[in-house]
């Protein structure tokens, strides 16, 4: 329901409350002016609240408990770097060479998100530049975006042993980082190369043919997913289906930002 049309009602409710007394389910507070109850003045969920900006509500979903309260508080990508760099969240932050943090504009409209560093970016502490890295580069460049146009990252800021999938414990340690990324670029389209992160970005379990094509929510900002360019490369039959996600991309891109 709208804010608008929430208003209505609760005006309605206030002259049926005149009308008929108490019996009318209308709490006496909040007042219908705050935005952020519900018809029944229960507070509504920050995160779930589509009348606050999108960095408000993904800024909420960083958890309220040490270490994140910090993190939740930063105010710069440097700031936030350094937080990741700093901060031992998981196993993998003892054993990695570097933390691969993310890549280009902090101001972009665009933020490509990957699964996590491979054993060239661990190496050099910067996301893709490996053999996907360098197709993925491609990619961007065939619908005009050069590295220094957008902001690339990862799920994960720490790589993973033989490339294995990342663990549910160690999505949940590091997600928080990528949500005060987004929150910070506040970039007006997203895109997710590989099932990986798409489903964990979206809270999903589908497979890649069914998240592409659609433009996704999340919290406000559209996501859009495509084949990652490791999967292309063992795949070359993806490379069609990559290109026009990509042009779709672009031409919403271009909606976005005009
Ligand atoms: N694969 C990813 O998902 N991310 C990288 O940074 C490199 C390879």
């Amino acid at each position: 329901m709208t804010p608008d049309a929430l208003q209505t009602l609760r005006e309605a409710l206030r002259h049926e409350r005149r009308l008929f007394g108490r019996f009318v389910p209308l709490p006496d507070a909040p007042d219908a002016a705050m935005p952020n109850y519900d018809l029944f003045g229960n507070a509504v969920d920050p995160a779930e609240d589509p009348s606050r900006p999108p960095s408000e509500r993904i800024t909420a979903l960083i958890p309220d408990t040490p270490p994140y309260d910090e993190l939740a508080a930063l105010d710069t990508l440097s700031e936030v770097e350094a937080f990741a760099a700093n901060q031992m969240l998981i196993e993998l932050d003892e054993t990695r060479e570097n933390p691969v943090f993310g890549v280009g504009d902090p101001e972009a409209n665009l933020v490509v998100i990957g699964e996590a560093p491979g054993r060239d970016e661990d190496k050099e502490g910067e996301p893709f530049v490996g053999r996907s890295g360098q197709l993925l580069d491609k990619i961007l460049e065939a619908i005009n975006f050069s590295r220094q146009d957008i902001y690339i990252t990862n799920i994960l800021k720490s790589r993973p042993p033989r490339n294995r999938d990342p663990e549910a414990e160690e999505v949940e340690a590091h997600i928080p980082i990528l949500y005060k990324q987004i929150a910070l670029i506040q970039p007006k389209i997203m895109l997710c190369v590989g099932k990986v992160a798409a489903n964990t970005l979206l809270d999903r379990r589908s497979s890649l043919s069914s998240l592409r094509g659609d433009e996704h929510d999340f919290y406000g900002i559209p996501v859009m997913a495509t084949y990652h360019p490791a999967a292309l490369l063992r795949n070359p039959n993806w490379k069609r289906p990559t290109w026009e996600d990509v042009q779709l991309l672009r031409t919403r891109y271009d909606e976005l930002t005009s």
